[in-house]
């Protein structure tokens, strides 16, 4: 047993000052600091008193796989940046093996990240997922928009969920990716949501990101008419948005982006058990602009880095200062709340995980983080955590400090 003593404790919603934490693997209290050392007379006390502690983050949308990308990706437009991923991924996969990916999962660990959902389009992150300490959702993905080659594309799925199923641990679980509504045929689509609606799996989809594909999915113009034609020789998209979105209904699901997404589909989202992930670098970089933070409301919302494939870390408080600064209409000591709140309680709830709380019975997954000495008002905490952190000093899961 350990007893953390810091200046504040932010659980998150509420600030705490002359409070303590007790936890092994999981909160045993919260309170004041004798009141706890009477209670575990053996526990190990911590004196932080130029720290604050909060829960993990967590990051629930990112491409583990893509992690050796650096620049050789087009930026900058959302199109031909995904012919720069097409021409350039056989070179990119083989440089980031099992190592290259256990090195990202540190660096998310050492930023503060406890829990993270991992997309994986080919299975080589397996591995490295389920023997992270991290807490993880692997969403297999499913893709192909060509109905010839939909049994040999849902077959690979269905290897790679089924390999993944039998690592899964406390900490580990196989979840489903659906691509895209331009990039999974509607029967493949279907099936892949079957096999989550069966195992009580989480889903993940991209929706909406790019204007190209708001543009192709309502028309069958704009830049995704040519790509199409050219790569695919296919000329018309594969589902309608609404009827693709049907099809989450009845499973928890994440939808990464939604930048494009219109009132209709806003609707429907907010209709079933949902989150949006708001991924405010990787729009940024890609030309999508800027997602509606008023217009998705009532719709719960998270953060995410995604993959290195569309930003240049996976440290979510650089993710905190992007979106802190893209949304440049929020009062910024709330909105600091807020983003803290959601990227902490609302990401573990977004995955499905215990924690994201300092609360008794809660898992022990905490982050030890230095305050600015000059700290007048313990309300603008959240804003300066943002502005001031680049890395926390402690991060914990289920009580092991793993920084
Ligand atoms: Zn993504």
């Amino acid at each position: 047993m350990q007893i953390l003593h810091p200046k504040f404790i932010l659980t998150p919603d509420k600030i705490l000052s002359n409070h303590a934490v007790a936890f092994d693997s999981h909160i045993q209290a919260v309170g004041p600091k004798e009141a706890l050392v009477r209670r575990f007379p053996d526990a190990a006390l911590f004196e932080e008193p130029s720290a604050l502690v909060l829960p993990g983050f967590a990051n629930p949308h990112l491409h583990l796989e893509f992690s050796a990308n650096k620049a050789t990706l087009s930026y900058g437009d959302f199109i031909p940046w995904l012919y720069s991923v097409i021409e350039h991924r056989e070179e990119l996969l083989p440089r980031c093996d099992e190592k290259c990916m256990t090195k990202a999962l540190r660096t998310l660990l050492i930023c503060g990240t406890t829990a993270i959902g991992a997309v994986s389009s080919y299975g080589e992150d397996i591995e490295a997922c389920a023997k992270s300490p991290l807490k993880v959702q692997l969403f297999n993905e499913i893709i192909g928009s060509n109905p010839a080659a939909a049994d040999v594309m849902y077959a690979s799925f269905l290897e790679r969920f089924h390999r993944c199923k039998k690592r899964e641990s406390d900490r580990f679980k196989a979840a489903v990716a659906v691509h895209s509504p331009y990039s999974v045929h509607y029967v493949l689509a279907k099936r892949a949501v079957e096999i989550a609606k069966r195992e009580n799996a989480l889903v993940s989809t991209h929706f909406m990101e790019s204007r190209a594909e708001r543009e192709w999915l309502d028309s069958g113009t704009g830049e995704f008419a040519s790509f199409f034609k050219k790569l695919l020789g296919q000329t018309r998209p594969v589902n309608d948005p609404l009827e693709f979105l049907e099809l989450f209904a009845e499973v928890q699901t994440l939808f990464v982006h939604m930048v494009w997404a219109n009132e209709q589909e806003l609707t429907k989202v907010a209709s079933m058990q949902s989150t949006i992930v708001h991924c405010p670098i990787s729009n940024r970089l890609l030309g999508n602009g800027v997602l509606d933070l008023d217009r998705i409301a009532p719709i719960p919302y998270t953060l995410a880095t995604d993959g290195l494939s569309s930003n240049y870390t996976l440290n979510l408080y650089e993710e905190l200062k992007a979106a802190l600064f893209l949304h440049p209409n929020k009062e910024a000591t709330d909105f600091a709340k807020e983003l803290i709140v959601r990227s902490t309680k609302g990401g573990y709830e977004a995955l499905g995980f215990a924690g994201g709380i300092i609360e008794e019975g809660m898992p022990a997954d905490l982050q030890i983080v230095s305050i600015p000495e000059d700290l007048k008002e313990p309300k603008d905490i959240y804003l300066h955590l943002i502005l001031h952190t680049q890395k926390p000093k402690a991060v914990y899961i289920q009580g092991v400090n793993h920084a």
